[in-house]
């Protein structure tokens, strides 16, 4: 049975999973994957080489239309890669430099409304899955299936270290968790598209759910979904 091609949107709190759920989508869907979280921190990395204070709204407003933000394809992974004035920043943006400051860049209204309107302009053909903190209340509320994320807190440290560690040896543990709260902090108090659960969004924890079983729950939503 051939189904219509939906908008997908996932939010959640940090490393709970939801690139490796919307890539396993993306997959094996045929849709287009963009991680809107990738966006912010190309935006965040821009302001820290330039040296642009994102408490001075001056800096922020010039340095805005300096950013060009595009994704491209890596055809030997299969995934879709961010890239900042045509240089690919997918490695950098995921240091803990830009960790420790992209919570504080995407609370500001102006780069919402620059990252937001691209996202939108990005979805406008359907048959796309995003990710990130406010997909399914802001970027697309229309979105034909809303997931919000989460797992137990200890699982996702332990995730994210798992991820960073390799290349990042000198980091502790103990760094990821202060990191990990401090922008669940932040993304869930800001005044400007907080990260809250969608009121139509399905909760879909994790924690003890493979990689396996997580797709194969999700997949029976876009069935639904798509009828
Ligand atoms: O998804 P990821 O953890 O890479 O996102 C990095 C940060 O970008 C988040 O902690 C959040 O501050 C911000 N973000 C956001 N809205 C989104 C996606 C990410 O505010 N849609």
């Amino acid at each position: 049975m051939t189904h219509r091609k939906i908008t997908i949107a996932i939010d959640g709190y940090s490393s709970c999973g939801k690139s490796t759920l919307a890539r396993q989508l993306a997959r094996h869907l045929g849709y287009r994957y963009i991680d809107s979280g990738a966006m912010y921190r190309a935006i965040t990395l821009y302001f820290i080489r330039s040296g642009i204070d994102p408490q001075q709204p001056q800096q922020v407003q010039e340095a805005l239309p300096q950013i060009h933000l595009s994704f491209a394809l890596n055809e030997q992974s299969g995934d879709s890669e961010i890239l900042l004035n045509d240089e690919l920043v997918s490695h950098a943006i995921r240091e803990m430099l830009v960790a420790e400051k992209v919570s504080e860049v995407a609370a500001i209204r102006e780069v919402r409304h620059f990252a937001v309107a691209q996202q939108q302009a990005m979805g406008k053909g359907r048959g796309i899955v995003m990710d990130g903190r406010d997909i399914g209340t802001v970027v697309f509320p229309h979105a034909e299936l809303k997931i919000f994320m989460n797992a137990d807190p200890e699982i996702r440290v332990k995730r994210r270290f798992e991820e960073l560690f390799p290349s990042n040896p000198a980091l502790s543990i103990e760094e990821v968790r202060k990191n990990l709260e401090l922008r669940d902090y932040i993304d869930t108090n800001r005044d400007e598209s907080p990260l809250r659960k969608a009121d139509d969004a399905l909760i879909l924890d994790n924690s003890s759910l493979t990689r396996e079983e997580q797709l194969e729950k999700v997949l029976k939503w876009v069935a639904q979904a798509a009828s």
